[in-house]
């Protein structure tokens, strides 16, 4: 018999409960991948998950061809596209691993139903997360609002040990038709991509490669160099895991086996799995809260008087020209690499939504296009945090301060100075507030406050003074 495995967000052939299912249940086993990029509206992937999305269907493509498998390739509705490969291999089983965003997971519960409606199979798994959103509740049964209780609730749970990839997944003989991967849109006509495809490697194999050499090199030290962009401290697991490359409970059971089986008791491995945690936190959050990427889950910063005209501010954000080398750093990170550092992230939404009075939707929406591992439920999350007006959030008058952050986390400047070559031969007593190197000293460090890199576009001081203001305003509504 024909089973056919719809991959989405599982680019992967090992620990895939779907492929693994099918390929038990199955003698021969078709891969689908569906680009149905309106599914997801008004989420759909942003422009650097677009380049990730290519050079990982190639690696799984390839991967699949080692076991005798193929990749099946196809656009349109994903209802209509699996009714047609059903009908040309003659399929009596869909298998897939579920989603748990409000738009797709609405349709697949609509395709499961039709499927079954036809007289097929049709049989999906739990495989990105280590607890299905709906399993976790308070004592009074409600969803978790705050982090801590969440994690206590969940972290001692047993967690399943990863499966291995099949040996061998068998495609019929006379192979569907699949188009061509260089025939979809994927890929940038003008090539901006290069830093993002010199700082990764996308795929399973890749995924594994950067488990392997963050056990090695970040594990032990990570609770306390996690917080310090320039080192080399913290996984960048984010965009394989979101594509499903890896899973959870790969990463679980590969940090457990390094802390000798007890990785809550390890000071490195804790901290590591509570950031798990912290992913799966948010979509527990999203699951419960489906229209929180648009609304802040405290109505009243609907309220919020945001600045006027923004646009100008907006775009030195974006283009990581604030005057502010912190902010700045990060921002040219995330548009180079596809990635920022967390801590940077949290600086970088502060500033936005603080010190520019900016909507926080949309510095959600520039992260949803140019991170690698743009997220709808971990984005949201961190935006809704950083603003205060999510659940569990930093409270509303926590700004962070551009100069404090970098002199605590990135004290010798070598973070900066990465990003920002311009600032290179300032020297690090100013490396964080440039405009305030004395005159006396500009011609020593060929740099000029205000020439090649701007001055700050706000004071610092006094656009905090004026956010808080506007918290005040609607501190009273509900
Ligand atoms: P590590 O420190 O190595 O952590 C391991 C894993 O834990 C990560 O790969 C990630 O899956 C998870 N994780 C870590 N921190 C968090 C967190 N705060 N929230 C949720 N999961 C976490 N993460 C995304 O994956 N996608 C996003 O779109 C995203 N947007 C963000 C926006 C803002 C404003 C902020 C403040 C944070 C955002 N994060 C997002 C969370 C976090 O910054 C990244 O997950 C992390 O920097 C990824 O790097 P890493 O893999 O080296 O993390």
């Amino acid at each position: 018999s024909t089973a056919i495995v719809w991959l989405r967000r599982d680019l992967r052939l090992a620990d895939n409960p779907a492929l693994d299912h099918a390929c038990r249940a199955h003698q021969y086993v078709v891969v689908l991948y569906v680009l149905a990029e309106h599914e997801a509206a008004p989420w759909q992937a942003g422009a650097a998950s677009r380049v990730w999305l290519h050079h990982s269907l190639r690696a799984l493509a390839g991967a699949l061809g080692e076991r005798g498998g193929c990749l099946v390739l196809r656009r349109g509705d994903s209802l209509a596209v699996l009714q047609a490969l059903v009908a040309e291999t003659q399929a009596g089983a869909v298998y897939w691993n579920r989603g748990y965003e409000p738009a797709l997971s609405a349709r697949d519960a609509d395709i499961k139903h039709a499927l079954r409606a036809a007289g097929l199979e049709a049989h999906s798994f739990p495989a990105s997360l280590l607890n299905e959103p709906w399993d976790v509740r308070t004592g009074n049964g409600d969803p978790y609002r705050v982090f801590t209780p969440y994690w206590k609730s969940v972290s001692r749970r047993p967690v399943a040990a990863p499966h291995p990839a099949p040996l061998t997944v068998l495609a019929p003989l006379r192979r569907p038709r699949s188009e061509a991967l260089d025939d979809w849109p994927l890929l940038p006509c003008i090539p901006w991509a290069a830093g993002i495809e010199a700082a990764w490697n996308p795929g399973e194999a890749g995924a594994r490669g950067r488990l392997l050499e963050f056990l090695d090199e970040g594990l032990f030290d990570y609770a306390d160099a996690r917080n310090l962009p320039a080192a080399p401290a913290v996984s960048r697991l984010s965009p394989h895991l979101h594509f499903g490359e890896i899973s959870p409970r790969q990463v679980w059971w590969a940090v457990a086996n390094r802390c000798g089986g007890q990785p809550l008791e390890s000071r490195g491995g804790e901290a590591f799995l509570r950031e798990l945690g912290w992913r799966e936190f948010a979509a527990h959050v999203l699951w419960h809260h489906p229209d929180s990427p648009q609304r802040p889950l405290q109505a009243r910063f609907d309220a919020y008087p945001w600045a006027e005209d923004y646009a100008p501010a907006l775009a030195a954000w974006q283009q990581g020209r604030t005057g502010y080398p912190l902010v700045d750093a990060g921002m040219r990170e995330l548009w180079t690499t596809g990635w920022m550092h967390n801590r940077v992230r949290m600086l970088c939404a502060s500033f936005l939504v603080k010190n520019l009075r900016i909507p926080w939707q949309e510095g959600a929406r520039w992260f949803w296009d140019t991170l690698v591992d743009a997220d709808l439920a971990s984005n949201t999350l961190g935006w809704q945090w950083t603003a205060g007006c999510g659940v569990d959030a930093a409270p509303y008058f926590r700004v962070f301060s551009p100069l404090r952050q970098g002199e605590q986390f990135d004290a010798g400047g070598d973070y900066v100075r990465r990003w920002l070559p311009e600032l290179k031969a300032v020297p690090t007593k100013y490396i964080h507030a440039p405009w305030t190197l004395p005159a006396a000293e500009t011609a020593r460090c060929c740099f000029k406050p205000g020439a090649g890199y701007p001055l700050p576009i706000v004071d610092f001081a006094s656009s905090r003074a004026q956010a808080l203001a506007g918290f005040e305003r609607i501190k009273g509504e509900r």
